[in-house]
């Protein structure tokens, strides 16, 4: 979501007549779009713009730094206060202003702009994207799901869908400009609502786009997975690929309901089992939190349950972190540190262990892979994805970035996958 609303942001920089460069030192602009969902994130950019300031001090004083996004939306007045050096300060609705910020009288006048509106979408404007495989595309912004745990709801705002026109004429355009492969992004991407129709629809009139190989999503929710989007998938395919990031977050049902999730590990399963059903290759992949408030040992020992039950793919697991401002944030967070820890890399190891022995299961299968780039450590060697999003390493002969080739995964290692001749 990030790196589509940079490219937004760039566009309407290049709008303004500003050229990308490749290092802060020779920037008159340096915009930290940001994230706040954990507190690392914010950590992380705190050290950064610790390192920037460094930089506007001994060799390029004239440079103008703004934080935008989520943390800008978040921390707002205190982060404009504690940061004198910092310019301005946008939310994730503000960017149209940046090329008026720019023009404006910069050394005097300090900006904060964290109005969430209802209806920004960026509609009509083109992101400005590096050439590539992939083209992400925002078919909805802002959440109203209100998951105890998490901040986004408040720093993006109520949730708006685009309209299919416009979500379809940037899709045309992308492929025009040589994009093989599109990713629909949205908090709730399946919760996608237009005057044309739903989640399903939409992913139905993008994937009869002529010149379009490949089309993703991420994240949907269980609660709006419903049997269209399903057959879709079915119909589709190898259009629209056999790959679904669900998030889980916990396997305990009273977890989920203190998390307010709407969903139970049973319909949860449910889901998978449906989907499977409709789709045997489908990889499902999915996001899980440790150390939530209250979660006991039994309800984390049920999610490693769960676990063992879908057996994923793939997953990204966090240490719950209290964000200020949400429900959860009152609650006490009664798992410690260490605890949270313990958990989290014993769920790590059980899902490394699933992934590798999934991806075991392929070798000797025949797989489509679509063809990236150069493997970083092999000239003679190309890496490239499977339509279930796994990376597959094989010899760079007669191949090139954005074909779609065919071979028999010869060997499984860690999440990577290997073709050898
Ligand atoms: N809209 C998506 C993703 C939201 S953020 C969804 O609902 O799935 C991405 C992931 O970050 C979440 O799925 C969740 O696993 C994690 N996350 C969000 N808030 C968190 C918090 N306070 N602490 C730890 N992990 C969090
Ligand atoms: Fe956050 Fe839940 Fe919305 Fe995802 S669905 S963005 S986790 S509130």
């Amino acid at each position: 979501m990030n790196v589509y609303d940079s490219e937004i942001i760039a566009a309407l920089l290049q709008e303004k007549g500003l050229e990308e460069v490749t290092s802060p030192e020779k920037a008159d602009v340096v915009l930290l779009n940001t994230c706040s969902v954990r507190e690392l994130a914010e950590q992380k950019i705190h050290t950064r713009l610790g390192q920037l300031r460094i930089i506007q001090e001994t060799t390029n004083p004239t440079m103008i730094m703004g934080v935008v996004g989520c943390m800008a939306q978040n921390l707002k007045k205190s982060l404009l206060q504690k940061k004198p050096y910092i310019t301005f300060i946008l939310g994730p609705d503000s960017y149209r202003n940046i090329p008026k910020i720019l023009t404006s009288n910069r050394t005097s006048s300090r900006v904060i702009d964290t109005h969430l509106s209802s209806m920004e979408l960026y509609d009509g404007l083109f992101p400005a994207r590096h050439e590539g495989i992939n083209a992400w595309i925002s078919i909805s912004r802002g959440c109203d799901k209100f998951c105890t745990y998490c901040i986004v709801p408040y720093t993006r705002g109520r949730e708006r869908s685009r309209s299919s026109e416009s979500i379809l004429q940037e899709a045309k355009r992308a492929i025009d400009k040589g994009f093989v492969e599109i990713t629909l992004l949205g908090q709730n991407v399946n919760s996608y609502r237009s005057s044309s129709g739903g989640f399903s629809e939409l992913l139905l009139q993008l994937a009869q786009l002529s010149g379009l190989k490949r089309l993703r999503y991420t994240s949907p929710h269980p609660q709006d997975m419903n049997d269209d989007v399903i057959a879709v998938h079915k119909d589709y395919y190898p259009v629209v690929c056999d790959h679904i990031h669900l998030p889980l977050q916990s396997g305990s049902n009273s977890i989920l309901k203190a998390m307010n999730r709407t969903y139970t590990w049973e319909h949860y399963l449910s889901l998978v089992e449906k989907i499977r059903s409709a789709v045997p290759t489908m990889s499902i992949t999915t996001d899980m939190i440790v150390g939530f408030p209250g979660e006991t040992e039994k309800d984390y020992e049920d999610t490693l349950d769960m676990m063992e039950k879908v057996r994923f793919d793939a997953a990204f697991m966090f240490k719950y972190s209290p964000r200020p401002g949400t429900k959860a944030a009152i609650l006490v967070d009664t798992v410690p540190e260490d605890v949270k820890s313990v958990r989290l890399n014993r769920m790590i190891r059980l899902q490394n262990k699933h992934t590798l022995e999934k991806n075991q299961a392929l070798i000797g299968k025949k797989v489509e892979i679509l063809v990236e780039k150069e493997s970083t450590k092999n000239p003679y060697e190309m890496m490239g994805r499977t339509s279930t999003n796994k990376i597959v390493i094989f010899p760079a002969l007669k191949v090139k970035p954005k074909d779609l080739i065919t071979r028999t995964i010869t060997d499984a290692q860690g999440v990577t996958l290997f073709s050898k001749p």
